[in-house]
């Protein structure tokens, strides 16, 4: 028999936003081609696993036709840009969805390549949805107005990538100041818009060289929080963008793969020398660059439930298991989306946001998903389960060396069984995270209890430390923990977090605090009796 090769297909969304005509392709491309499942990303974006390649044009075709965009969401070349997920009205979070937007064609790959492979050469094919939103001609000049400090490389079809492309994936999120539901720190530019009191962008504080990515026993890649590099006011923002990416491109590790990330560039050159470098190719030897704007504390949110827009309108935040839109929930967002059109929006926690709801529609919105059984009632879900999230790993993600998706349920409800008998309340939680492999697609190293694949048969890394907002790197704790010791190492930890805690101190906050070694030597007490 045959081998029946099979693709996955990931799409770029700038902010997350899907239109309900897009969604209704996808859902028919899911069951007629894929697996009979989607899966939403912790980029805010969809994927389908299980194309045969004999379909993959097909299936192209029909995303490209309804607006969707596939181009840019792989490869080493700007990623999919992510903002909030809220659809806020506010002048903040329409600016950061605009940036967003901006960047995402900003960095968009320019080659007819894509268009002549998969779409026969018809380029009008490809109009994605966002860029109905963009001034094109703006962003055109933007991405070829050269400053004469070697952003622009003249002469090619890629402006700014140039014949090479960047040494790796780069990731771009935007958000304003105080919301952390991007992860801001695990990016390679992080984004932090300023609005005047007129609505207007003033400015942003500008975050480089994070990254998740790392491999097991190999010291010289690790996961990393970005860096602060400064404010910019509104008028020099793609100037500096389009600096630091030609700082990566120019100097970037080409010669490793494992270290070309642009989170090694600024490790080895440290911050302030990245920064002069980035200056190097700004109008002007970077003198628009000045020190980092005081912003609130960071909050990490969900947008589970409803909430109000800020016009009159509604949103309704979906929890999905593990980002895996299946069954009968599946059927619900189809039977939805068919009645009411409301457009959807991806979230970094791999849920899904209902937007648009008029007021008088929201009790039918309600009924209509509980008609499949689909719990809406982000307090009928045990906390640790809202806050995890797993990636896909086995059996379709090739560099999985074990379970991710599959088990985290499993693991959630042993987590809690054992809070429960150390005597911490059912209502206490903690992020956890957990993946397939050392790649870190779920940022599991800024989880509070994160799980790094390291071995088959549920054998995972065990991270701790991270923050409750997302605002500090975990550590690893221990690296080989087998499925049967998973109790064995977490329990005499939660003892301690119970007992020695400062008033609400928080599980990750806890473990930094008291760090590696007084964690080991208590758990030795603690087993040793
Ligand atoms: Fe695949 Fe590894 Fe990413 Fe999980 S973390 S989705 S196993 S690459």
């Amino acid at each position: 028999e045959l081998k029946k090769y099979q693709f996955m297909l990931r799409l770029k969304m700038p902010a997350g936003e899907c239109p309900p005509s897009l969604y209704t392709t996808l859902d028919d491309i899911s069951e007629t081609y894929g697996n009979k499942t989607l899966r939403l990303t912790t980029r805010s974006s969809f994927q389908i696993h299980g194309i045969h390649k004999s379909n993959l044009k097909t299936v192209v075709q029909s995303i490209v036709r309804a607006g969707g965009g596939l181009y840019g969401a792989s490869g080493d070349c700007s990623r999919n840009v992510i903002a909030p997920p809220a659809p806020f009205v506010d002048a903040a979070y329409a600016q950061a969805r605009h940036v967003a937007r901006m960047v995402a064609e900003l960095f968009a790959i320019q080659s007819h390549a894509f268009a002549d492979l998969w779409l026969d050469g018809e380029l009008a094919a490809s109009i994605e949805y966002w860029k109905k939103e963009l001034d094109m001609d703006e962003v055109r000049r933007l991405m070829t107005e050269d400053n004469g400090r070697g952003q622009v490389l003249q002469d090619s079809v890629e402006p700014l990538y140039g014949k090479l492309y960047l040494p790796r994936k780069f990731k771009v999120g935007v958000t304003v100041p105080g919301d952390n539901s991007i992860d801001i720190y695990t990016h390679d530019i992080g984004i932090v818009v300023f609005c005047d009191a007129q609505g207007q962008l003033e400015g942003a504080n500008i975050l480089v060289g994070g990254g998740m990515g790392r491999t097991h026993n190999k010291e010289e890649t690790f996961a990393r929080a970005a860096d602060p590099l400064g404010y910019v006011p509104a008028a020099a923002l793609y100037d500096t963008l389009k600096a630091i990416l030609a700082a990566q491109r120019d100097h970037g590790n080409r010669a490793v793969r494992t270290n070309a990330r642009m989170k090694y560039l600024v490790h080895r050159l440290g911050i302030d020398r990245f920064r002069e470098l980035v200056k190097s190719y700004m109008v002007g030897g970077g003198s628009a660059l000045e020190s980092i704007r005081s912003m609130p504390p960071w909050t990490f949110q969900d947008y589970l439930g409803w909430r109000e827009q800020g016009d009159g309108r509604w949103f309704f935040g979906l929890y999905v298991q593990n980002g895996r839109i299946k069954d009968e929930l599946k059927k619900a967002l189809r039977a939805l989306t068919d009645r009411f059109n409301f457009p959807l929006v991806c979230t970094p926690q791999q849920n899904l946001l209902i937007t648009q709801v008029p007021a008088t529609a929201r009790p039918d919105v309600e009924t209509l998903l509980a008609s499949f059984g689909v719990e809406t009632a982000a307090s009928a879900l045990d906390p640790l389960m809202r806050d995890a999230m797993a990636c896909p790993a086995l059996p379709l993600c090739p560099p999985a060396i074990t379970e991710a998706e599959r088990v985290m349920p499993r693991y959630v409800q042993r987590v809690r069984e054992l809070l429960s008998k150390v005597g911490i309340s059912p209502h206490a939680s903690f992020v956890m995270r957990m993946t397939g492999c050392p790649n870190g697609c779920t940022r599991p190293y800024m989880a509070e209890l994160g799980f790094v694949g390291s071995g088959p048969n549920c054998t995972y890394q065990v991270w701790l430390g991270g923050s409750p907002m997302q605002t500090r790197l975990a550590w690893p704790y221990i690296d080989r923990v087998t499925d049967d010791q998973v109790e064995r190492v977490l329990e005499p930890v939660f003892v301690f977090w119970k007992s020695a805690r400062e008033p609400d101190e928080s599980f990750g906050d806890f473990c930094d605090r008291v760090g590696k070694a007084q964690l080991e030597a208590y758990a030795q007490r603690y087993w040793d009796g």
